[in-house]
């Protein structure tokens, strides 16, 4: 008979479990957070008690509620935590056996197959595998009869966070223990893994290997080929434990091949050596492809000496298989400094153990170098050619020498030179390593351009037009165009200049003054200016050719500069380069974690070769649209899109990000411990603080993947005050006009026309501005003006992008005098419907528009409403009385601007 608190405890239970049934997926979401909330890291017994003897019947449920809905991702980070309450419940195996009998093991395994099951669910699943792993063999033989061991290998080999991979790692790893009927089967399942593409899962995987390497005591012959792939790697990490394990398997049948195999190494096949030769892409693609064979010889090198000092006989073994010439071979390849040193450091190894070697090796060098070899062997190699053929984008190549003269003796003070200048060099973090990778990106890209890309005008000629020289035109008035103005804005321009100049000779035979005027509104005349300037050299000295590769476009046309030509040569002529403007410089810092000021020569140069490593052969001028097309649309400045960002397997930042959230939300749940933390973080630089591309500036986990770029602090606007007035006659049709002066050829708004003026120095008295403005208009007119003829009118303020500019503007209208006559090459009167026709600066613009207001509402305040142009006409009030006048008279105005409402339509001119 049960107790009255039993049939209350069953009872809660049945209502418990009935709510569960009947319940929807929110009722249950709500059921497993208040379950875990109340019963983590409880035992078996409370557990029981808790449940009334029955809590298997909530498992038993939740298992199959995984099962069910596991593929569609629901709640499944609950679930999985509240079956782990279960199945890490200590001091019984009950609820494991019975989770097994439910099929529980299978639907783990199956969610680690299931590539839209979110990463940390990965992990959680992983988790419980561990804890059902860790209760004993025969749940461990279970895991490994269920296919686990290549569920596992294939989730650690695609999964992208630390947190997973260390979870699959551990899993391995516990398999491997105490499992002899399946020791085989991980092992094997490790050496599958070991090409995959992630560092740090290479990493895991030998160091596992390693450990089930001693227990297994046979080597399968499959592992020499991957392992002596993986000296490759630019990873150091991974490097130093593959020749751990390469150490560790020297004890077994397989050394003699991975001896020979390491030896072959230092001399990599011709037809490598060919193949690089060959290469027509971008130089930093061949140098990076042939950077991997360095690596790896560099790293076979390192391998041969630590072998070679374990023992004498191994040291035999490899003088046997002609370690001497094949090292000596290494020494000459002067294009990786990484490389000499290392081939350098065994020789001497060898040199010092056999005096046979010694001779030899003496006689091969000469004296004199073979003295300096001796007595520095590390240094006297070292040499950063192919750093420097790297910043300068030259050829590398590998210039192996004859084994006779490897080598001449530099300088001391080369030598230090380049030592100081190694520690700095970039660390491999920041560009790409793996082709793969590159190529996988390139297609990424290009797939999601192909889908959503914008149709623009300038894309469609790109594409559409058969004639060379208007394709390369059109490119380049919407590249020119495209600086410093945002696309919607450009897009109505040039439309309209492609239908005014459909050719470059078109252009060319246009004046300065209509391209002025078609500008007009676009900002930073310069480039209309050039523009036309280009066309007229082409014109006129290329035989109306436009050039046809980058370098002639950088040299031949004005106003274009290592991006445009970049880009037009990319777009219009199916070059293959990069094209690195601000949109590319974001992706790619973001994509390669690069924090250094964004405009320093390092910077820029990284940035360069990267843009010209990644950068689509066969499809140069999409991708480098497709970049900026990111960089416009998804890797914005602020609230990146990285959820719909198609590279984002390859961005660090990215990376960097989440694995930082992760590792939060770990130590907020306490389980920072449960892991092995000994690995070092290969999600960062290796070269730390000496990198010339990491940030100097901590990380901030406020800005996420926005802590890269970094810009110099921005230097503030300059503040200039301007004079500048409104001289006005009557014309000779009676209507008013208006005096304009042209600015110098050269510095801001160069040649363009303005209302004359004057730069403002210090603040002046309103008589001494009026006096100053007397004087120039005089000066310009030849005529001498009483200064009481001018009027204050107001101020207008224009910001360029670096000047903030504040316009005090006067008039003075002038009697119909033959003085006024006078026009210079540098003056002219316009009308009013010129002057509005006119290509002028938006300054103008805005001062006219204040002059008409404040004309207006004098009209409109004058008591007899009409106004009577006199000469000198105007009152001359104090500015201040006079604009607080106007303003106000202004506000109350219903038809004209105010001056207040004015200055909040001023825009920042871009
Ligand atoms: Fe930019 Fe985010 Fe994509 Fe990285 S993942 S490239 S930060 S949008
Ligand atoms: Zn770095």
């Amino acid at each position: 008979m049960s107790t009255h608190g039993e049939q209350a405890s069953i009872g809660k239970v049945l209502s418990f479990l009935q709510e569960w049934d009947h319940g929807n997926k929110t009722a249950r979401s709500r059921m497993l957070e208040a379950f875990l909330t109340q019963n983590s890291g409880k035992t078996f017994v409370e557990l029981e008690r808790e449940f009334a003897q029955v809590a298997s019947l909530f498992l038993s449920r939740l298992t199959t509620w995984m099962r069910l809905t596991y593929m569609f991702g629901t709640y499944l980070g609950l679930q999985l935590k509240a079956i782990g309450v279960f199945l890490s419940a200590s001091s019984h195996d009950q609820y494991l056996r019975e989770f097994l009998e439910d099929g529980g093991v299978l639907t783990l395994l199956d969610v680690l197959g299931q590539t839209q099951t979110q990463e940390e669910d990965k992990a959680e699943a992983l988790r419980l595998l561990l804890t059902i792993s860790n209760a004993g063999r025969k749940y461990k033989e279970f895991i490994c009869e269920s296919y686990g061991v290549r569920a596992i290998a294939e989730c650690l080999a695609t999964s992208i966070t630390e947190e997973t991979q260390e979870a699959a790692w551990a899993l391995l790893e516990s398999l491997s223990r105490g499992n002899p009927k399946h020791q085989h089967q991980v092992y094997k399942g490790l050496i599958a893994l070991m090409p995959c593409t992630s560092a740090k899962a290479q990493q895991l995987v030998l160091q596992t290997l390693r450990m089930v390497q001693s227990k297994v005591k046979t080597v399968h012959p499959s592992i020499v080929e991957p392992l002596l792939n993986m000296l490759g790697s630019l990873r150091l990490e991974v490097q130093d434990e593959a020749i751990n394990l390469i150490l560790d398997l020297t004890e077994y049948e397989v050394r003699p091949v991975l001896l020979s195999g390491l030896v072959a190494l230092l001399k990599p096949a011709k037809e490598e050596v060919q193949q690089h030769h060959m290469l027509e892409e971008p130089e930093m693609t061949e140098i990076t492809l042939s950077l991997s064979v360095f690596v790896q010889q560099a790293a076979a090198a390192k391998a041969i000496r630590l072998l070679a000092e374990t023992s004498q006989e191994l040291s035999e073994e490899l003088l046997s298989l002609g370690v001497i010439h094949h090292l000596l071979y290494t020494l000459g390849n002067r294009d990786h400094t990484e490389a000499q040193v290392q081939a350098s450091l065994a020789l001497e190894h060898f040199v010092r153990s056999y005096p046979d070697i010694e001779e030899h090796v003496h006689r091969a060098m000469g004296s004199t170098l073979f003295a300096a070899f001796m007595s520095a062997a590390c240094s006297v190699f070292t040499m950063s050619r192919l750093r420097s053929a790297m910043q300068k984008g030259k050829r590398a190549s590998l210039e192996l020498t004859e084994t006779t003269k490897p080598v001449r003796k530099r300088s001391k003070a080369a030598v230090k030179e380049e030592e100081t200048t190694t520690t700095a060099s970039p660390s491999t973090y920041h560009t790409f390593h793996d082709p793969a990778d590159v190529v996988l990106l390139r297609s990424q890209l290009l797939n999601w351009y192909d889908k959503g890309k914008r149709e623009l005008p300038w894309r469609t000629a790109a594409m559409t037009e058969p004639d060379l020289n208007i394709r390369t035109y059109a490119v380049w008035v919407s590249e020119i165009m495209l600086q410093q103005t945002q696309v919607a804005t450009v897009i109505d321009y040039y439309n309209k200049w492609m239908k005014r100049w459909p050719t470059v000779q078109d252009l060319a035979a246009a004046t300065l003054e209509e391209v002025n005027q078609m500008w007009a509104g676009l900002g930073y005349y310069s480039r209309g200016k050039r523009l036309h300037e280009g066309a007229q050299k082409v014109v006129s000295e290329l035989k109306g050719q436009m050039p046809r590769t980058v370098e002639s476009l950088l040299k031949q046309l004005p106003g274009v500069g290592r991006y445009t030509a970049g880009a037009i040569g990319s777009i219009a002529l199916g070059q293959v380069t990069g094209a690195v403007d601000g949109n590319v410089i974001r992706v790619l810092c973001r994509v390669r974690a690069i924090g250094a000021d964004s405009t320093s020569p390092a910077v820029t140069d990284a940035l360069w070769g990267l843009a010209n490593m990644v950068v689509d052969p066969e499809r140069p001028g999409d991708f480098n649209q497709a970049m900026m097309e990111l960089g416009a649309r998804v890797c914005t400045p602020k609230g990146p899109l990285c959820s719909q960002c198609p590279i984002q397997s390859h961005c660090h930042s990215y990376r960097k990000v989440y694995a930082k959230q992760e590792k939060n939300s770990k130590r907020l749940l306490g389980k920072l411990d449960r892991l092995p933390s000994t690995l070092p973080d290969i999600e960062d630089c290796m070269n730390g603080g000496s990198c010339p591309l990491c940030p100097m500036e901590p990380w901030d986990d406020e800005l996420g993947v926005q802590n890269f770029p970094r810009k110099p602090v921005k230097k503030p606007p300059r503040v200039e005050r301007t004079l500048t007035c409104m001289v006005v006659r009557s014309g000779e049709e009676g209507g008013d006009e208006y005096l304009l002066t042209q600015r110098p050829n050269k510095g801001l708004l160069a040649g363009m026309w303005e209302f004359p003026s004057l730069l403002l120095e210090g603040e002046n008295s309103e008589m001494k501005q009026k006096g100053a403005l007397c004087a120039e208009i005089s000066r310009v007119l030849g005529v001498q003006l009483n200064k009481s003829l001018f009027q204050y009118v107001g101020e207008v303020v224009h910001i360029f992008s670096h000047i903030h500019q504040t316009y005090v503007v006067y008039s003075v209208c002038l009697k119909d005098s033959e003085e006024t006559q006078t026009q210079t090459e540098n003056t002219q009167w316009l009308t009013r419907s010129a002057l509005q026709e006119a290509a002028v600066p938006t300054g103008v613009k805005k001062i006219l528009k204040l002059y008409d207001s404040v004309e207006s509402q004098e009209e409109q305040t004058s008591k007899d409403g009409k106004r009577k142009k006199t000469a000198g006409v105007k009152n001359d009030k104090k500015p201040q009385t006079s604009k607080k006048a106007k303003l106000s008279a202004a506000n109350n105005g219903t038809r004209q601007l105010s001056l207040s409402s004015f200055f909040k339509t001023v825009k920042e001119e871009s």
